[in-house]
This record gives C-alpha cells, structure tokens and sequence, in this order.
C-alpha cells in the first residue's frame, strides 16, 4: 500500500491530506525538494538539504524537524512505498492559519513527504534526444527559491508539449535562455565551451546542474557559467537539459530546428554515462 507522510503521521495514500487553509494550499506559500533514490539509497541528500534551507531562509519559514532527522522520514516513506529507483518529494509549508496575508505568529511548518517510482526519460528519448520550445520566462524576480508557485512552469511546459516537444525553454527581458520548466539547459557552444547559465536569481540552482559542472571540470572540458541567446543555442553543437528526473538528457531541436548534425554530441553522451554511474549504488 501506497504511504505518504503528513505532518508526524504516516498514512494510507489516498486518505493523506492538509488542512483546506493550508497556506501552501492558499498561497502557494510553501517551498519543497525532490531527491532521486537509486537502488534503494537517497541520494544527493546533502545538497538538497542545503538548498532546501536555503529555500526556507528566503521566506522564513523554520525547519518542520530537525534537518538531521529528515532523511530518516525520507527514507522511511521510500522504505514503506518500496522505491528502489525513484523520486521522494518534501514539501514544507508555512503551516495552517486563518487566511491573512501576514505570517502567522507560532505557527509550526507542515511537513509532507511521498515518494514512488520512477524511470526517467525512455531508453529512445535518451537515445535520439528530445525537442525543446522556446517560452516567455514569466516567472515572478526570485526563481531561485524552490517554491510550489509553479505556474509559469507549468503553462510553458504544456503549451511546449502540445507542440509535441519535450520542455520549454524559458526566454527572460534579456533575450536569454535561463532554464527549463523544470530542469536546467547547457549547451557545448561552437568553440567546445560547456556554457550554462551562472547560478544567480534568475534560475534554480540545480543539484545535477552544480554535478554535471563537476563532472565536466574533472573530464578537463572548457566550462563557461554564462548566460546565451536562442540564437547561440541554435547554432550550438549540442546542447542538454540536467535535472533530478531526468539526469542528462540529449536536446537535439530547438524550436524544429536541429542541433548540430540532430543527434546528441559525444560531451553530452559522455556527461551523461558519467551522471548514471554517480547515481549508481
Ligand atoms: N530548474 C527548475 C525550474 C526546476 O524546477 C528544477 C527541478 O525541479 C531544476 C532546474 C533542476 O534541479 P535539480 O537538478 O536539483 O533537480
């Protein structure tokens, strides 16, 4: 039976639920975290534990437990949903109160953590790559904080997916590419350069994002955290998204038009076969 865990209980699934004045429910006032479990074990657990107090600083809101005793939850809910290869998901909310705008004073943090199986991109998706279209970034000034307010995501990726693309590429005032709905965008640029765009406000930080730069730097690639135009990206050699559900994942169209020669690079390849044996037990 499916488990999911709501504040200090660990309940059947489908009668897990929050209060209707939630204020993640009402205000999308609530940050959360989703950490790949691979072959039973959670991993990363550091690196999103950091971003999620990062995450909790922006809007003030305490820690729903102790930080040392969150990944017992998590790996409590992947142990009870038996997840070998698959995704936990923390959300942390500003807690119940009577609506208002202002914080409620005292009010302790709901916490809510579930977790179920998950593949990733098919074996052809990753074999061939994907198409991304280009969108309006309309996302609000601090996209940086991981919270639930999703919905510019959400819009840009399903008009992009009713063009039969994989994700959207979030366009800002600039002219620049910043990221995807969910995920993160690099390109090999002409030159060879691995370019991405630097870790500020105007994108999440991703954790496979900071890895794949690892990883890079260590196979001695030239990297550049800088931020490049649709019209950089088309010209690029290849180009690919990094994030927890997908890990590297091959783009080879822009907007119907090919990358390179429409088949993923050998630096992608590579950063990717790298990125499946870190994840690997
Ligand atoms: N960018 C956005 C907007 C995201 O929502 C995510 C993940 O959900 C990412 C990037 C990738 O982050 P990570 O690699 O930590 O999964």
């Amino acid at each position: 039976m499916r488990v999911t865990y709501v504040n200090g209980r660990y309940l059947p699934h489908a009668e897990a639920a929050v209060h209707v004045e939630d204020r993640g429910h009402q205000f999308a006032d609530a940050v959360y975290e989703v950490l790949p479990v691979a072959g039973g074990r959670l991993c990363h657990v550091g690196q999103h534990l950091d971003r999620l107090e990062r995450s909790l600083a922006a809007l003030a809101i305490a820690w729903p437990v102790a930080r040392r005793v969150l990944p017992v939850i998590l790996g409590r809910v992947a142990v009870l949903n038996r997840v070998r290869d698959g995704l936990v998901y923390v959300q942390v909310s500003r807690g119940v109160a009577p609506r208002n705008h202002l914080f409620p004073p005292g009010t302790p943090p709901g916490l809510v953590v579930s977790a179920w199986p998950h593949k990733g991109p098919s074996a052809a998706q990753a074999e061939r790559g994907v198409e991304v279209r280009t969108r309006p970034d309309q996302r609000w000034k601090r996209p940086d904080v991981k919270t639930v307010g999703l919905l510019p995501n959400l819009l840009a990726r399903q008009s992009a997916k009713e063009e039969g693309a994989y994700e959207a590429w979030l366009v800002d005032d600039r002219g620049v590419i910043t990221e995807g709905s969910s995920t993160n965008a690099f390109i090999v640029a002409r030159d060879g350069t691995l370019r991405t765009h630097p870790e500020d406000r105007s994108i999440l930080g991703g954790v496979t994002r900071s890895n794949v730069l690892a990883l890079a730097r260590r196979q001695g690639l030239e990297v550049e955290e800088r931020a490049f135009t649709v019209s950089e990206a088309m010209a690029a050699r290849e180009a690919f998204l990094s994030g927890t559900t997908v890990t590297v994942l091959p783009v080879t169209r822009i907007d119907g038009h090919d990358i390179g020669d429409g088949r993923p690079g050998p630096v992608t390849r590579t950063l990717r076969a790298l990125y499946q044996e870190l994840r690997r037990p």
